[in-house]
């Protein structure tokens, strides 16, 4: 298939590989100089200009920082310039209105689109094991699966425009509270003098049983192998945390959801990530 691929960022660079590993033809766009040197490498036709891109593809995928940037692109570089017909993929993590936003501009145009974000970071975007959460028809869905089948393990369909963002940013204001949860419950058995690993021999195994602390144990030596273990680098960015908790609690006001721990753990995530957004989002254990 031929695909337009535009964001090859940390993200997007690997993910635009793998649908090359994948038979399809890649025409990249990226701003930088840099991003594109890579995707040429690794087998990507490179363009200086997003339309030229887009020209005569059957699908565009998108992997941006953030609402903004994704709608201007859309708005001014791929509606009305991708060919009639093309599905539209943006796999970036967005706000939920903003990916309906332009889904409509889209669907006005003729075009089927999704919202696909992803779960999984870097290390899956380059090992195409990442997990994408669909929002959109079932049509678009059908469509977009065949392209997302080549960067990740598991693909799945959320429900209309929007969902796939909703699923992303419910899932990760899940993640942030459990971490924290995780990290407290942790040290204050130290502090009480209960060994670590013996809390997480018993935990793990008992009603604390979470993915934080089983599969992600924020202390380090203890329990599995974790970003704990190497100084907290590598991982999930605090500051990509901090990212999805600010859109997870704008939309939790705009549905007029009740978010009390959420709210908590954006401010915690807000301080901590003052100095510290580099980190792991583990790390938040070292402020208790
Ligand atoms: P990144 O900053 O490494 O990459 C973004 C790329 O977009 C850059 O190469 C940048 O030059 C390019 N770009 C910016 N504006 C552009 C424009 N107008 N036209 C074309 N290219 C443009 O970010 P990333 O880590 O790859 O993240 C991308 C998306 O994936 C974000 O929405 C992020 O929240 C999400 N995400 C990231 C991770 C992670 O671990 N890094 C995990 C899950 C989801």
């Amino acid at each position: 298939m031929k695909i337009a691929f535009i964001g090859l960022g940390n993200m997007g660079g690997g993910m635009a590989a793998n649908l090359v590993k994948a038979g399809h033809q890649v025409r990249a766009f990226d701003l930088s100089e840099e991003a594109l040197a890579a995707a040429k490498g690794n087998g990507c036709e490179t363009f200086t200009v997003a339309r030229e891109a887009v020209a005569g593809v059957e699908a565009v995928v998108s992997m941006l920082p953030n609402g903004g940037i994704v709608k201007a692109v859309y708005q001014n570089d791929v509606i009305g310039h991708a060919p009639a017909g093309a599905v539209l993929l943006d796999c970036s993590t967005i706000d939920v209105a903003t990916a309906k936003d332009v889904t409509a501009s889209a669907e006005a145009a003729g075009y089927d689109m999704v919202d696909a974000p992803v779960s999984g970071g870097i290390a899956a975007a380059n090992g195409g094991t990442l997990t994408f959460m669909v929002g959109g028809t079932e049509k678009a869905f059908a469509r977009a699966e065949a392209v997302l089948n080549g960067m990740g393990k598991a693909v799945i369909h959320a429900g209309d425009a929007g969902a796939g963002q909703t699923a992303k940013i419910c899932n990760n204001m899940l993640l942030a509270i459990s971490m924290i949860g995780t990290a407290e419950a942790m040290k204050m058995a130290e502090k009480l003098g209960l060994d670590p690993q013996k809390f997480y021999e018993i935990s793990s195994q008992s009603s604390g049983y979470c993915w934080s602390l089983n599969a992600y144990t924020p202390l380090p030596g203890v329990g599995v192998e974790s970003p704990a273990d190497k100084d907290y680098q590598g991982g999930f960015a605090t500051g990509l945390m901090l990212k999805d908790l600010r859109l997870a609690m704008e939309a939790a006001e705009t549905a007029g959801a009740s978010t009390p721990l959420g709210k908590h753990a954006q401010e915690l995530y807000e301080a901590f990530a003052e100095e510290n957004g580099g980190l792991d989002f583990s790390a938040i254990i070292k402020t208790l």
